[in-house]
């Protein structure tokens, strides 16, 4: 794909979305770590309901730490591997008060070292509690960049560095929400919007979704139908 085809898609998403942010509800650098921890294999709309509850409760370190790791399971059990996310969320806790006196870090390597924080954790992290222009390539990104040709690549940070390096510096800081929002509501996995998306002819997806395409559950019954990703998208981390 062209640097100017790069620059009318990122315009476009600007048009219809001039501030774009999570859909996580947080209020601190804090909460979003917190949240983000809890949404691995889990919807925004199942964190935000955990955290409606734990939140009120507990949203420092201390908080959390005097809550215990009995008392924060209860509170986050309705998500998916509550119980090791209420492992990781207690021992980041304590390194939080222990080596950054309770504050979240604003350094990708000390964000890292945190229990229950990858790559992707750190860049959303400095992404939207620190306003930093890093793009935290997550299953719907992986797939959104790689179906329209935006940036290639067989691996998430293969995708993460060359959507760094291709997207125009105006864009970057807002690029990775675009993006999502796309792929979670428009360039979804299994049946691409494209008669309704706004970068359909600026897309070069080879296998678009034409106008009133067969539902996929009666094309099931015929053979599966083609698969628009190169590569394969992974499942969801
Ligand atoms: S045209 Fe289809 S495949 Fe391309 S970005 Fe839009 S929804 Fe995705």
């Amino acid at each position: 794909m062209n640097r100017d085809k790069r620059g009318e898609i990122f315009g476009r998403l600007q048009a219809a979305n001039p501030r774009p942010t999570t859909e996580l509800v947080y209020r601190s650098p804090f909460e979003l770590l917190i949240a983000v921890i809890l949404s691995a294999q889990a919807t925004d709309k199942g964190v935000n309901q955990a955290t409606a509850r734990l939140f009120p409760l507990a949203n420092t370190p201390a908080a959390i730490l005097a809550l215990g790791e009995a008392g924060l399971r209860e509170q986050i059990r309705t998500i998916g591997l509550f119980n090791s996310k209420a492992k990781h969320i207690i021992r980041t806790c304590a390194i939080l008060l222990d080596r950054h006196g309770g504050e979240v870090p604003r350094d990708r390597a000390a964000l890292e070292a945190l229990p229950g924080v990858g790559r992707k954790t750190a860049n959303v992290i400095l992404n939207t509690a620190f306003g930093e222009p890093t793009v935290a390539v997550d299953t719907h990104i992986f797939r959104v960049a790689n179906r329209t040709r935006l940036a290639t690549g067989k691996t998430p940070l293969a995708v993460e560095q060359r959507l760094a390096r291709l997207i125009p510096r105006e864009f970057l800081q807002d690029a990775h929400h675009w993006l999502i929002l796309h792929g979670r509501y428009v360039c979804t996995a299994r049946r691409p919007r494209c008669p309704e998306c706004l970068i359909a002819d600026l897309c070069e997806c080879p296998a678009k979704t034409p106008p009133s395409a067969p539902d996929p559950a009666s094309a099931r019954q015929t053979g599966p139908a083609a698969d628009p990703d190169q590569p394969a998208t992974p499942r969801r981390e």
